[in-house]
């Protein structure tokens, strides 16, 4: 079965995730674009699906008898209206990142999803399918023992002017809060944030860098430090502590170079570049999951939690270094 696919947002990545669908990957085509701008989906159109029908809506689009999947990668507030018209079509969605900009947002998008009755909707939390993280993870679960600690870098050359400091949660650290709950197969009981003094990079809108502290319900105690202004290239950096042994995130393939009486390695300046290969896998394991009409990977379950974990995170940024609880709700038993 081929599955036909139309694509909501036809910006950066809609686009790049158009090219990989139709260029790619198997088992899928684009089928349909729509996107607010449509000069934006001609382009896209133009470039990578050229059989497309560009459609005036969203909703036009979802609702079209000749789309069966539907990729949601439009700016980051339009995603839980489009979540909630495909579930309500029960059709498979991928959303990017964020599910919604706010929890009640996530919850509605669960609440859906459940009085449905199956898992529709996959988040594009990309880097569950990093054969990095996915090595770190099989050394956490059977190598190390029981995590203790995690220390986590996140660090970007620079970013635009408009970048200020809710940002590095919403938009930077929202990458770490699902990956890190992921390995550790854990939850997020409270935040607490920490500045240092500001980057001179910075402005004052941005306070750079800042560390923020997770604390687990078993007790681990993790710290991710944001960096954005960092200078010196897109740095990820993961380590986990457990009780017999540490286990480290693996930096990118790099030549090493023996060069002017120095040893030396390049490391990457461009974030696309980091999970280049991650996209592959989580956009063909949404095909396949689609092609038998559900939806696999992280879930709405999960972007609803890194929704609530960021407003606790935004909140601790406020609160000059005071913790802030996280609370969740019951998991639905569709999400265990
Ligand atoms: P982008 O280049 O600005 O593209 C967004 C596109 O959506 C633009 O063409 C925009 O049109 C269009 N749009 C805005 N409102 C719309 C609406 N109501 N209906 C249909 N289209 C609409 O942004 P991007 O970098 O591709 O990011 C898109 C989403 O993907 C964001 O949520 C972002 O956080 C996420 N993302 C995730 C990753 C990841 O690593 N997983 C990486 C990049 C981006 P206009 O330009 O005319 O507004």
């Amino acid at each position: 079965m081929t599955v036909r696919i139309g694509v909501i947002g036809t910006g950066a990545i809609g686009r790049d995730h158009a090219r990989r669908i139709n260029q790619v990957l198997g088992g899928a085509k684009i089928v349909a674009l729509s996107d607010v701008n449509r000069a934006s989906a001609e382009a896209a159109r133009k470039d990578f699906a050229p059989d497309a029908m560009i459609f005036e809506t969203g909703e036009a689009l979802i609702d079209s008898p000749g789309v069966d999947a539907v990729l949601v990668t439009s700016w980051g507030a339009t995603h839980e209206q489009y979540v909630l018209a495909v579930i309500a079509a029960g059709k498979p969605c991928f959303c990017e990142k964020p599910l919604a900009t706010t929890a009640e947002g996530g919850k509605r998008i669960v609440d859906a999803e459940v009085a449905h009755g199956k898992r529709l909707v996959q988040v594009g939390f990309m880097r569950r399918y990093d054969a990095g993280y996915i090595a770190l993870k099989q050394a956490v679960d059977s190598k190390i023992g029981a995590p203790i600690m995690v220390h986590a870098a996140h660090r970007n050359p620079a970013v635009p002017e408009q970048y200020v400091t809710p940002m590095a949660i919403h938009d930077t650290m929202i990458h770490e809060i699902d990956v890190l709950r992921w390995l550790l197969d854990d939850d997020y009981v409270s935040a607490r944030v920490l500045f240092p003094r500001s980057s001179t990079r910075s402005h004052a809108r941005l306070r750079d860098p800042q560390i923020v502290i997770l604390e687990t319900a078993k007790g681990t105690i993790i710290d991710v430090e944001i960096f954005v202004n960092c200078h010196y290239g897109y740095d990820i950096q993961c380590q986990v502590v457990g009780e017999d042994g540490i286990a480290n995130l693996p930096d990118p393939m790099a030549i090493s170079l023996r060069l002017d009486a120095k040893k030396q390695s390049e490391i990457l300046t461009d974030w696309k570049d980091r999970f280049l290969a991650s996209y592959d896998v989580e956009l063909q394991d949404f095909i396949n999951a689609a092609a038998k009409g559900t939806a696999s990977g992280p879930s709405s379950w999960d972007g609803y939690v890194a929704a609530i974990t960021s407003d606790a995170c935004v909140a601790a940024q406020e609160s000059e270094g005071a913790a802030i609880s996280i609370n969740l709700p019951d998991r639905p038993s569709l999400y265990n």
